[in-house]
């Protein structure tokens, strides 16, 4: 197996979601090429060039460097529980987008999220509270349909979406002129496999 890293440059959203898009196939396979860390820390040590930022959850089996095979210095990474934005995410990703290399904005949900089983069950506890309402808009279908959870881990990472474009006139601004692009994906903690949103 070919461990040896390379440096990944990317131009456009495009090439970036090939890269991701490939990465988790080369993943998916156990190929994954860009495993040799320290090697990774020498080529980075004066700067980087990451290529996309990734909103995932904080869920312990959804490590974006890992299932994109991206390993150090080609993603920006910001999780939190149910792969949410706020002021600070999206103060996060316009840093991201604006005055770095990214190129392509994705919010990842993924199956047996505990987030989103919290809002379907209603959880009321601390600052989760609010947390789990911000889920809730996304719940559209009936709780005893049997996709629920996954229909309503989707429909959050569609809601985040929106949100973003809405509440930041910078990202929609790049996003207008195609300098960059945003997508939704889903990643199946059961496989491996991530989906990306068409
Ligand atoms: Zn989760």
């Amino acid at each position: 197996m070919n461990t040896k890293s390379r440096e990944i440059i990317v131009h456009s959203s495009q090439e970036s979601f090939n890269e991701l898009k490939n990465g988790n196939i080369r993943f998916l396979k156990g190929e994954s090429i860009n495993t040799n860390y320290l090697e990774q820390i020498e080529q980075t040590k004066k700067g980087h060039q990451a290529h996309a930022v990734i909103l995932s959850c904080m869920d312990a089996r959804v490590p974006p460097e890992i299932i994109f095979d991206q390993g150090i210095g080609n993603l920006f990474v910001i999780r939190n529980a149910g792969n949410l934005e706020d002021e600070n995410v999206i103060g996060s990703i316009e840093y991201t987008v604006r005055y770095s290399t990214a190129k392509l904005i994705v919010v990842m949900g993924h199956s047996h999220c505990g987030a989103v089983t919290g809002a379907l069950n209603d959880i009321q506890h601390g600052h989760l509270s609010q947390l789990v309402e911000q889920i809730k808009p996304a719940i559209k279908t009936d709780k005893s349909c049997e996709n629920i959870l996954t229909d309503t881990a989707k429909f959050s990472v569609l809601q985040t979406i929106n949100d973003i474009k809405e509440r930041s006139e910078s990202i929609s601004e790049l996003l207008m002129e195609e300098k960059i692009s945003i997508i939704g994906a889903y990643y199946e903690v059961e496989t491996g496999e991530v989906f990306f949103f068409e």
